[in-house]
């Protein structure tokens, strides 16, 4: 990974897509020259219209490793310029044009040894999933856990991975902030200051915290979590944008 390449809009040509939620899908890209990307980091796509209007976002990885091969996950926002034709119309065989990798602050190396706690709501469990594979991957026996907050249980992106990656080294905790499966034990709500308290990995052992998701989201886990005590330094926050 030079830093040359961070600069440098590559195309990709995508390999395949997969449907996640009712919103969202997952995308597989080519890319070649990418040369791997480390987890947690994200990369800009561009689209290009044929007045030569052009539109930029940014886009977490979902994979990582030393490949040509990412995959992303993309949530679709109804009013939106660029996720409604990534979900909606990209095709296997269609070119993207990518830059990056990008982000050396909310990235997870394997030789960290400290207690991890990840965080994530809706498609903020994308660069989550990156560092939980990585993790997997690299056989690292640090404990982590997850707090996965989503609407309902058919917005879980990456359900059937994220069961295989369950275990009692990698602890998941589910938050319905909308719907819960019927014989969930509690109330759909909101990620609090009590289900923090009972399900994150505490203060006291140190872990690093990765949060990601919307804004408001982000917002309001990581200062929950620096009342629970939790030094501010120790919690990396990225944030997807709206409110
Ligand atoms: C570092 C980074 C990584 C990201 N990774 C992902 C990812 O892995 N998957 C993913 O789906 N998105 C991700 N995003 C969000 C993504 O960049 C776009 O903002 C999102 O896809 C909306 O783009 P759009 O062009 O469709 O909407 P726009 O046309 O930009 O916005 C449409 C409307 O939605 C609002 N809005 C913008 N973003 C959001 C949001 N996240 N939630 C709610 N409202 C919003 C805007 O204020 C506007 O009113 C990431 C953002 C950042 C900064």
């Amino acid at each position: 990974m030079s830093v040359d390449s961070v600069g440098t809009w590559k195309v990709g040509t995508v390999t395949a897509v997969r449907s996640e939620t009712p919103t969202g899908r997952s995308i597989e890209i080519d890319v070649p020259g990418w040369g791997g990307n480390l987890a947690g980091q994200h990369l800009d796509v561009r689209l290009t219209a044929p007045d030569g209007y052009q539109a930029v976002r940014s886009y977490s990885i979902a994979s990582a490793d030393a490949t040509d091969h990412l995959e992303l996950a993309v949530d679709r926002l109804p009013d939106g310029e660029v996720s409604p034709y990534l979900v909606d119309d990209l095709l296997p065989g269609d070119q993207l044009e990518v830059r990056g990798p990008l982000g050396g602050w909310f990235v997870w190396r394997p030789e960290q040894t400290e207690p991890v706690q990840l965080i994530g709501g809706g498609s903020g469990i994308v660069p989550l999933v990156a560092i939980a594979r990585a993790h997997a991957a690299s056989g690292s026996t640090a404990p982590f856990r997850l707090l996965y907050s989503v609407r309902t249980p058919e917005d879980v992106f990456f359900k059937d991975e994220l069961a295989r990656l369950a275990s009692p080294t990698f602890e998941i905790t589910w938050v319905y902030t909308r719907a819960a499966p019927a014989d969930w034990p509690t109330k759909p709500g909101r990620v609090s200051h009590d289900i923090l308290a009972a399900s994150v990995i505490p203060a006291g052992d140190n872990p690093s915290v990765f949060v990601c998701g919307p804004t408001g989201f982000v917002e309001s886990v990581a200062d929950l979590l620096v009342a629970l005590g939790h030094p501010a330094a120790s919690v990396k926050t990225e944030r997807f944008g709206g409110a």
